[in-house]
């Protein structure tokens, strides 16, 4: 058996890994878009595969983030005739999280076309996108959904079974149970995990028997610093900017997972009378779409979740609670000074709604922008955070007059001591070897360090070495 890495491999993005039998028998596990390599454009940097699509049995997707999904309808245009499997939410979260990355494409390509030029910008084409809806919507049919915990036939020699990664809802490790020459290997993926007692998921559950184990490692070297709950957190700054001072509350975050847990702490809020009389604005149409998803499975989420459900009949909806879906309630909003909260995408500030808030509240020393996630450098995001006294907008320097604060709480990954903790449940006298992906390189090496103090075989995984494993 082979294991190949052609993605995520010494960076966090562009998750794609390649499980090849002695037989020929190839798996995909995840075909998710690279936003690192950088070259002229995200469709530059992930038109080619670096394997040939044909000889791929069966693609394995982990879940639905587009750095683990984005990929695929390109996958499948160039000649992918197999089908793709995975668990309920994360299809239903594909019809949406797909469709939205081809507006994402040309709304990128419309942007360069125009880009420094006076002329006519030049029609965008299908052929200068990665994929079209039409390529989504082959996808989509070959996608093939399966419960947790149950094992499944892949070919006579090879078994899969999904494990709930907590993560975002319907997220799942992956384990791979091979027969070659009589000898049983057992290979698990851990694909992206949660965090213990994340809002609304259910904490990261741990493959048996590994011989092998290809580990994420997106917040190693980083512990979360915060020991408050979620809610109390929300609190203070709720009180802070929009009870004490009469501002807004800008919140960037992720339409999948990250804006899901927000409201639901929000809700429980109101429902304890912590705050009232002040608008929560869900401002991202991907967001709202999630959000009924989350819904709709609400058996994949965690007890406490389903008790507050069952409670209150609804996990997101209260009366404060307002989805703006079309652009010009969304621009109602920005023209609106009423103290409120605003929760838009997306979540490193790159793009989406969320620009427009930010660019309107800056300058504003009543409003307080709460970055609430990971923030790649480089990002407008991760510029807030800096202790510069302006950034650039829209080509115009603002000053940051505003109050900018960060949290942790609402992470949908693990920190670095969670992580380790995550690894310490697997037996290091029979796991033959840790290959760690989906991490910045100091990160990776951190974590390296952290196992192997603990006595774990550990490798940082390079891109497209083939580890021939026995
Ligand atoms: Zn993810």
């Amino acid at each position: 058996m082979k294991f190949i890495s052609y993605g995520a491999a010494q960076q966090v993005t562009g998750s794609m890994h390649l499980l090849e039998l002695d037989n020929g028998f190839r798996v995909l596990v995840d075909c998710g878009l690279d936003y690192e390599t950088k070259k002229k454009s995200l469709t530059d940097s992930n038109r080619f595969f670096d394997f040939d699509i044909k000889s791929i049995d069966v693609v394995i997707l982990t879940h639905a983030h587009i750095d683990h999904s984005g990929n695929l309808p390109n996958l499948i245009k160039q000649g992918y005739e197999g089908q793709i499997l995975c668990t309920t939410p994360t299809y239903d979260f594909c019809t949406h999280l797909l469709m939205d990355s081809v507006n994402v494409q040309m709304s990128e390509l419309n942007k360069n076309n125009t880009k420094g030029k006076r002329r006519k910008p030049k029609a965008t084409q299908a052929s200068d996108l990665l994929y079209t809806q039409k390529d989504v919507m082959e996808t989509l049919r070959r996608m093939v959904t399966f419960n947790f915990e149950k094992e499944v036939e892949l070919a006579e020699n090879i078994h899969f079974t999904f494990i709930p990664a907590g993560h975002i809802l319907g997220a799942a490790s992956v384990v791979f149970n091979v027969v070659e020459n009589g000898k049983e290997t057992r290979f698990g993926f851990t694909g992206d995990l949660g965090r213990n007692d994340a809002n609304l998921v259910v904490n990261p559950m741990v493959m048996e028997r590994l011989d092998y184990l290809v580990c994420e490692s997106t917040y190693g070297g980083k512990l979360h610093h915060d020991t408050q709950s979620p809610e109390d957190i929300l609190m203070e700054h709720i009180q802070a900017t929009c009870i004490d001072k009469r501002g807004r509350l800008i919140i960037p975050a992720f339409s999948v997972g990250r804006t899901q847990a927000i409201i639901y702490s929000l809700h429980k809020l109101y429902k304890q009378g912590r705050f009232n009389h002040i608008n929560v604005y869900v401002d991202s149409p991907l967001a709202i779409e999630s959000t009924s998803i989350y819904t709709k499975y609400h058996e994949y989420l965690n007890d406490d979740a389903r008790e507050f459900l069952r409670q209150n009949g609804s996990l997101f909806d209260f009366p404060l609670l307002f989805e703006v879906e079309n652009m010009r309630d969304s621009e109602a909003i920005i023209n609106n000074y009423e103290p409120c909260i605003i929760v838009s995408a997306a979540g490193m500030v790159e793009g989406g709604r969320i620009v427009e808030h930010v660019y309107n509240n800056l300058q504003n020393p009543q409003s307080a922008i709460l970055i609430a996630g990971y923030c790649a450098e480089g990002t407008l995001g991760w510029k807030l955070k800096q202790p510069d006294a302006s950034v650039t907008i829209h080509g115009k320097q603002i000053p940051k007059y505003c109050t900018i604060a960060s949290t942790d709480i609402f992470s949908s990954h693990p920190g670095h001591q969670m992580l380790v903790d995550y690894v310490k449940r697997y037996d290091a006298t029979t796991l033959k070897k840790i290959f760690l992906v989906h991490g910045e390189q100091n990160s990776l090496e951190a974590f390296q360090v952290a196992l192997l103090k603990e006595g774990y075989p550990v490798e940082i995984t390079v891109k497209e070495k083939v580890y021939a494993l026995k």
